[in-house]
């Protein structure tokens, strides 16, 4: 075998160097690749995506989780990890540990200072997607699950072009006609690049009193459900609005403090296993 081709992907230039454990590896070595897209930001896809990384590394996968989000990242708030820096070995940058099967790549850690703006002009944004996909050491994956920048425009598109036509589509929305819309784009999107859509969720759907426990649909359900059968496109689940989700998040612990009976919970179990 050539020195530079590696036996499990066979890839020239794989870094591996034919040892199929090692960290520095190609893309082929990730089975799945899972990218959580939505039309329009604040919908909750950086909630999804933590927590769906954090199910399936908790079901026994090895899973990378990589927040591409270069002018919002708020993957190191959701986990916990804010303030951490991720170390760089060039070319290659060193993701953070969340656990023994969770590791995570965002551009928070390599900022400065938490609170900078990233102003980058379009060809900058484009080498560092690049490099975020193509430069982390993550080793043999089972699952990247990719928190993508939102919309229809050259950041998700770059993003899907360099992971290649096998990374699927999760798509997260909220219930009111405008994010309906842009999910519509999302799909056409994802057809016109080639990749396959996993799944619609519906974030932010309906919310039961904690006090009564009367249900009420703040922002309206079920059109995620109806938008999935018009679209052909399979429904994954939807999840309540939750204080409980709002107040995790901004505390670092994504989901994970929560009861395994707890709706939202019970709810996202349910999108993982679809998945
Ligand atoms: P996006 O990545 O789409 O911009 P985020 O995941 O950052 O959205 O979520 C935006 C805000 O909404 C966060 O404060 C998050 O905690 C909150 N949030 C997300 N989903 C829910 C929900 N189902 N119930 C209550 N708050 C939510």
């Amino acid at each position: 075998m050539a020195e530079n081709k590696c036996s499990t992907c066979n890839v020239e230039g794989c870094k591996s160097r034919g040892k199929p454990e090692a960290d520095q590896v190609c893309l082929d070595h990730i089975k799945n690749k899972l990218v959580i897209l939505s039309g329009k930001g604040g919908v909750g896809k950086s909630t999804v995506s933590a927590n769906i990384a954090i199910a399936l590394a908790e079901a026994g996968n090895k899973v990378g989780l990589l927040d591409v989000d270069v002018h919002g990242p708020s993957i190191p708030r959701i986990m916990g990890l804010k303030g951490q820096k991720a170390k760089v070995k060039p070319p290659w940058l060193i993701p953070v540990k969340w656990s023994e099967n969770l590791k995570v790549i965002s551009l928070g850690f390599l900022l400065p200072d938490d609170d900078e703006a990233v102003i980058w002009r379009g060809p900058v944004k484009g080498g560092l997607i690049k490099q975020f996909i193509e430069e982390v050491a993550w080793g043999n994956l089972d699952y990247l699950v990719v928190d993508c920048p939102p919309g229809t425009g050259d950041e998700p598109l770059s993003v899907l072009q360099i992971l290649g036509n096998d990374a699927k589509a999760v798509i997260v929305t909220t219930p009111q006609a405008v994010s309906i819309d842009d999910v519509r784009r999302s799909i056409t999107f994802c057809n016109k690049v080639g990749n396959k859509v996993v799944g619609i969720v519906e974030n932010m759907s309906g919310f039961v009193c904690p006090k009564c426990g009367e249900a009420v649909d703040i922002f309206g359900s079920g059109t995620g459900e109806r938008l999935a059968k018009e679209t052909e496109v399979p429904f994954l689940g939807s999840i309540p609005i939750s204080k409980d989700i709002a107040q995790s998040g901004d505390m670092g612990k994504a989901l994970t403090g929560l009861p395994d009976e707890h709706p939202v919970k019970k709810a996202l179990k349910e999108i993982v296993s679809k998945i």
